[in-house]
């Protein structure tokens, strides 16, 4: 007898893999070139150079034993040095290789860190709108999600609205920034505030919350904006990283949980987060993607397309009458529906072959998610269909 939560589970697709899905068949059966992909965040722009090269490099090696062998659990010593290098010269924040557990991306990440502080009952914070997969994990580790509802104004983090949220039982706040499905980057004046709140509520709560900065596109912003470095904000800051974004390898499975040894219980919680993934079945990252990141940690994105493309689409939507926050980072625009809801929107957009999922399953109704790591051809092109598009609400 199987348990039938997990049947539906894998049964059940995501909107958006619906879509994507969708989108494959429709592009088959009217030409790719006619159908307005927005729906999944997988990178447009190749990977950079350096990474193709060290890639051939590695797999010219004749030690093949080597770089295709099992690494320790917790990465390669050679790789964790050359990740904590990077984030010390970067952030001058005292990373060390004994804090770098790496992972197979940003999702096990989270998930060895969300099962590494599951005391009974925890509860973890989570702000709407917030990547739908940290609600399976949350649940997944036994823990309890809860859900601060969005600030729709600027989607910025706002402490006065979170601070009712937390309970004796909160461990920990998940915060991603810049943000899927926002693009929104925080500030550094919210996210200060955040750590003193934090501090404060550690303090009357009888025991540390920890953050877990979920940061997958920390490289990716635009207009000089700077991403400020959590755990030089706040000491119980745990960074769960991957390059899925930011070197274009979300299929390479490489990412990383950085623990800082400021952390409360930092040994103890960096042990746990090794246990946690072990048993999740974790036995080490692709052995190929960590030399590549040891070659490549300190190599910035290419974000050129994914600016052009923002300004495009932005700028084509918000003439048109479509509203939008402005996004600074990442590669998504979270578009309000200018009628109906947002599910009957996307509906409608998909007769005019706009792909196009609902902020729904992001915990915000009434938006739209556009990713905009695709073609540019594309965007420009769809503006015709996205103008047709309103107009048919008015
Ligand atoms: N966190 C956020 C906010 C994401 O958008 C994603 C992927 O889209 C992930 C985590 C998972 O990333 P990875 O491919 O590294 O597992």
């Amino acid at each position: 007898m199987l348990v039938n939560e997990m049947v539906q589970l894998g049964a059940k697709r995501a909107y958006i893999r619906e879509l994507f899905e969708y989108g494959l068949r429709k592009k088959a059966e009217i030409g790719a070139e006619n159908v307005f992909d927005f729906s999944i965040g997988n990178p447009s722009v190749p990977a950079p150079d350096e990474v193709q090269e060290a890639y051939k490099r590695i797999a010219a090696t004749e030690n093949t034993v080597k770089v295709h062998g099992y690494t320790s659990a917790t990465g390669a010593m050679s790789v964790r040095e050359a990740i904590a290098r990077n984030l010390d010269e970067r952030f001058g924040c005292g990373a060390r290789a004994q804090n770098i557990f790496v992972t197979c991306g940003a999702a096990p990440a989270l998930m060895a860190t969300m099962k590494a502080m599951c005391v009974p009952g925890a509860e973890y914070i989570v702000l709407a709108p917030y990547f739908p997969e940290y609600l399976t994990f949350i649940h997944a580790v036994g823990g309890t999600s809860v859900i601060v509802p969005p600030n729709t104004v600027d989607f910025d983090l706002h402490v006065d609205e979170i601070e009712p949220y937390f309970t004796e039982h909160t461990q920990a706040i998940i915060i991603n920034s810049p943000n899927n499905p926002t693009g929104v980057v925080y500030r550094k004046e919210s996210l200060e505030a955040l750590a003193d709140l934090l501090r404060k509520k550690s303090e009357e709560i009888g025991h540390p919350i920890y953050l877990i900065a979920d940061e997958p596109y920390r490289e990716l912003v635009f207009d000089g904006v700077q991403v400020p470095f959590i755990p030089n904000l706040y000491d119980n800051t745990v960074v769960c990283y991957s390059w899925s974004k930011s070197l274009s390898l979300p299929g390479e499975r490489i990412g990383y949980v950085y623990v800082p040894d400021a952390c409360a219980d930092s040994v103890d919680l960096f042990n746990a987060v090794a246990g946690s993934a072990r048993a999740l079945g974790h036995i080490c990252a692709p052995a190929t993607s960590q030399y590549i990141v040891e070659q490549c940690c300190g190599v910035m994105p290419n974000i050129q397309a994914y600016d052009e493309n923002r300004k495009t689409l932005y700028q084509g939507l918000t003439e048109m009458g479509y509203t939008c926050v402005y996004p600074h980072g990442a590669f998504y625009m979270f578009v309000k529906a200018p009628f109906g809801t947002a599910m009957e929107f996307s509906e409608k957009a998909k007769e005019l072959n706009i792909l196009v999922p609902p902020g729904d399953s992001f915990g915000c109704p009434g938006y739209l998610r556009l990713s905009t790591c695709v073609s540019h051809e594309m965007i420009v092109k769809s503006l015709t269909a996205f103008r047709t598009l309103i107009e048919s609400g008015r």
